[in-house]
């Protein structure tokens, strides 16, 4: 027999609500009422747990601190003009979080604890949920290895829990991007596909480069020649051509299997567009510019959905774009805005309903 988790609930007695304006807040900065927490001891899930946000009290010899067993996943809820509450896609990102959990020596987290306790966390909190355009609340899930021992070994213990933090409007200004030679992301047989915390942390030199040369963001590009196309900083990419849409394949487990990455490819095709799923050379991106054929180049993600990008540099070959002309990204976020708000019809069944 399956075990259920039971979660006890303690709740606030007084809730920060009214002293945060729901308008516009910063991200990732202002936490709900609530989080959930639940401890792996012994083999098995426990503890589950939703209670009042504060801090957690840690030993210094805490494992995932120094050998960074440590995942997470970003997820978006919306609330339609009528007050309901709605999760995109969550199943999806509980799926992949398990196959990081699995990646990383770690535990997967049973459905009743990722998708219940995240319902009942965010139907506690749903005042949260900012009720006004591009708004949302954004659900940070995540997991980290407990054990108090400074030893190289997979983790006995591991702690999962879920903040969450109401989002304004993600505007991401159209980038400039630099085409990364040096620095590498990912490469096969490494852990690119899943969405551990070192990813991110070794990431951040190629970025502050970057930056200090007036770009925003790198294109990563493969491992072995920097020649084919990987991510856009912690975007997937895609480039229109002509009237294809292109976008990296997944099967060199070098990119992240991103949830708007595959909400777009299935926009796209209902749009009427071919789209490849493929690997992309730098060569034939620039080709295509010169002949006139590159029509938008833009990332995807949860937190912002689309960055164009308006510059996009390979060694000292530039290419520019006007953005504001773009059809085809921006006609796929309206589709996609005008489901996760609830006006159009949720034909795809991504609308999970609290
Ligand atoms: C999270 C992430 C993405 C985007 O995934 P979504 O599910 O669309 O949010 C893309 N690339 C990397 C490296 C990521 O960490």
């Amino acid at each position: 027999m399956v075990k259920t988790n039971h979660i006890n609930v303690t709740k606030i007695e007084r809730s920060k609500l009214n002293d945060f304006p729901l308008e516009n807040p910063p991200f990732g900065k202002y936490f709900t009422d609530h989080m959930l927490e639940a401890d792996y001891e012994n083999g098995e899930w426990k503890n589950v747990e939703i209670k009042p946000y504060q801090p957690l009290l840690l030993s210094p010899s805490l494992a995932a601190l120094h050998y960074g067993q440590a995942i997470f996943e970003g997820i978006k809820a919306y609330k339609d003009e009528k007050g309901n509450a709605c999760i995109f896609r969550p199943h999806d990102n509980f799926a992949r979080f398990n196959i990081s959990a699995e990646r990383m020596q770690m535990p997967t987290v049973p459905e009743d604890i990722f998708i219940e306790g995240m319902h009942q966390l965010i139907a506690l909190d749903k005042n949260w949920i900012p009720a006004l355009k591009e708004h949302s609340l954004y659900i940070r899930p995540f997991m980290f290895s407990s054990d108090e021992l400074i030893g190289v070994r997979p983790s006995d213990n591991y702690k999962f829990m879920i903040i969450l933090s109401p989002t304004g409007p993600y505007y991401a200004a159209p980038m400039r991007i630099y085409v990364e030679e040096r620095f590498t992301r990912a490469a096969p047989g490494g852990v690119g596909y899943a969405k551990a915390a070192g990813n991110y942390g070794a990431a951040m030199l190629a970025t502050a480069e970057a930056k200090k040369k007036g770009y925003d963001q790198v294109l990563w590009t493969d491992a072995f020649e920097h020649k084919y196309v990987q991510e856009i900083g912690t975007m997937n990419v895609f480039f229109v051509i002509g009237n294809k849409v292109l976008t990296p394949d997944l099967s060199s487990e070098t990119i992240l299997a991103g949830v708007t990455r595959n909400t777009a490819i299935t926009l796209f095709k209902e749009m009427g567009f071919e789209v490849e799923e493929r690997a992309i050379g730098i060569d034939e991106v620039i080709a295509a510019y010169k002949e006139g054929q590159l029509k938008e180049v833009f990332g995807t993600g949860t937190a912002a959905t689309i960055s164009m990008i308006r510059e996009l540099t390979y060694k000292d070959f530039v290419m520019s774009f006007d953005t504001t002309t773009w059809k085809v990204s921006t006609e796929m976020k309206a589709r996609l805005d005008a489901i996760r708000e609830g006006r159009v019809a949720d034909t795809h069944g991504w609308m999970y309903k609290i």
